[in-house]
């Protein structure tokens, strides 16, 4: 069984119902196990079009699944929860990244795991802190030196209220 994370992200379409209603899916999949889901989160959306905030959340899921089958499984979710089916090339209302497996690094085609960008983002490092232990490391760091360097730690709050400060 391996031990995984995924981020899910949404900033269409009632984000935040998006991702309560993903974990929920996640959580009823017969070939995960759901352990534990962070709170949600609200950030700016990074890039140069203006865009709504998005809702952000991190699983950790317990799996048989090889990576590429898991994928699979989060595209299919993406697709089913994500698209505005009316349009054909609706937007994409839900995105779900698999941020870590073990401790595996994949290289391939489909896959780059650990995720290439979440040691650079406060969206996806925030509710990832609220799940790993204090000893966890990226890339040689905690969580609280990765964030210390991410551009939009200022832009991301946890949506209860409590401050997104670790
Ligand atoms: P995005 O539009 O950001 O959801 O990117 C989707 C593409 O990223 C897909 O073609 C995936 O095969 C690829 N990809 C590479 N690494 C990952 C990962 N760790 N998690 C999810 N998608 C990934």
């Amino acid at each position: 069984m391996a031990l995984v994370f995924i981020a899910l992200g949404s900033n269409l379409n009632s984000p935040f119902l998006r991702v309560s209603q993903a974990i929920t899916d996640l959580s009823a999949h017969r070939n995960l196990r759901l352990d534990n889901a962070s709170g949600l989160y609200r950030s700016v959306a990074i890039g140069p079009d203006k865009q709504p905030d998005y809702c952000n959340a991190v699983v950790q899921v317990t799996t048989a699944l090889n990576p590429e089958s898991l994928l699979d499984i989060l595209q299919d979710m993406e697709c089913q929860q994500g698209r505005i089916r009316a349009k054909r090339w609706g937007p994409r209302t839900l995105d779900l990244d698999l941020l870590l497996y073990d401790d595996q690094c994949i290289e391939s085609v489909r896959l780059t795991v650990p995720h290439e960008r979440m040691h650079e983002r406060a969206f996806v490092l925030l509710p990832l802190s609220e799940l790993t232990p204090s000893n966890f490391r990226l890339k040689g760091q905690s969580i609280r030196q990765l964030l210390a360097k991410c551009s939009d730690r200022g832009m991301v709050e946890k949506i209860d209220g409590s401050p997104a400060i670790i």
